[in-house]
């Protein structure tokens, strides 16, 4: 029987199990994929506070690094549903079932998809939502970043670091994202903003060729070639497990408040995955903080 069972391995997941392992809890992580989540793609953090820069893979490394030793149990299996039994919350998982006296929701979120033809078939042949994991296969070439928020500006300064030209497409002529970088990017000769632009069209028989773009002002098509499309439209969350336990909101997010707590006794929801107006890496680990301490008084309530 595990105190906390935390489900996902992302920075609030992660967060979540230091602050349970140090209370003495019985922690255990169970992620689906690969731990770390979202910010292992952030080729570079800038906004943590105390660390002037780390790539995203370091950070989600070391904190793994740092539950592990604290002696949290991790676990690589896809949870599929969470049931009550006898008072104790069972994570089920395809392939075992985890009985803990508390749960924690920190499953994050996932890539939108822009919804383009062929956007699925191109997948892994020059259509990529990971600029840090895929850039490399574009050294030399021209690639487009599609999107306007955090998440596209840095994929462009990364990519605009050996790509020969990234087109940053973006739907409205104003970036959701940090200005600084959008500064930054301004100044760079091999990155070029198409702005008020949508992508109708991704062109290619095998591998990535093109896009076609429609201007949003006068309506016009045009094209781009490129080998590459980093797409950076946002995120989504998986939350359809759990909509038997636990409410979710109309998109799919956790209804929690900042206390973490959600409709279910003794589950809490942390990160992303909640119900929340600041999605960052800062208030990713506040909340598995935050969550983790809920959950051990929740633990000692039921004593
Ligand atoms: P985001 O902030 O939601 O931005 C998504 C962008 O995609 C927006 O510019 C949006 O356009 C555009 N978009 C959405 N749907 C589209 C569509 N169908 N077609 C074309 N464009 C579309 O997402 P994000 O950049 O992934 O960032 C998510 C969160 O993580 C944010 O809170 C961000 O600050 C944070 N983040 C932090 C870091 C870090 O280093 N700490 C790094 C990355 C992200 P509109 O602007 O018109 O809505």
């Amino acid at each position: 029987m595990y105190d906390i069972g935390i489900v996902g391995g992302g920075t609030a997941g992660m967060t979540a199990a230091i602050y349970g392992q140090r209370a003495g809890k019985r922690t255990v992580i169970i992620e689906g994929g690969n731990f770390g989540g979202q910010i292992t793609s952030s080729p570079k953090v800038e906004n943590y506070p105390g660390i002037a820069s780390v790539s995203g893979s370091e950070f989600s490394m070391n904190l793994l690094d740092q539950a592990m030793k604290l002696g949290a149990e991790t676990v690589v299996e896809k949870v599929t549903g969470i049931h009550a039994e006898d008072g104790i919350l069972v994570i089920e998982t395809t392939d075992k079932a985890y009985p803990c006296r508390s749960v924690i929701l920190a499953t994050g979120v996932t890539h939108r998809h822009l919804g383009a033809a062929d956007e699925e078939r191109l997948t892994g042949s020059g259509v990529s939502y990971c600029a840090t994991c895929d850039g490399a296969f574009f050294r030399g070439r021209d690639v487009a970043v599609i999107g306007g928020g955090s998440t596209a500006l840095q994929d462009a300064e990364f990519l605009s670091n050996y790509c020969r030209k990234v087109y940053l497409v973006h739907r409205r002529d104003e970036f959701r994202g940090e200005d600084s970088i959008v500064k930054r990017l301004a100044a760079k000769e091999n990155v070029e903003f198409v702005l008020s632009a949508v992508v109708k069209e991704i062109l290619g028989e095998n591998v990535v060729e093109g896009l076609i773009l429609t201007n949003k002002k006068t309506g016009e098509d045009f094209r781009l070639d490129v080998a590459g499309v980093f797409i950076a439209v946002g995120q989504i969350p998986r939350n359809e497990s759990f909509a038997d336990v636990v409410k979710l909101d109309e998109n799919g997010f956790i209804l929690a408040a900042e206390d973490c707590v959600t409709s279910a006794p003794g589950i809490f929801a942390a990160g992303d995955c909640r119900t929340k107006e600041v999605r960052q890496l800062t208030t990713a680990a506040a909340d598995g903080a935050v969550a983790a301490l809920a959950a051990c008084k929740y633990i000692s309530d039921q004593r």
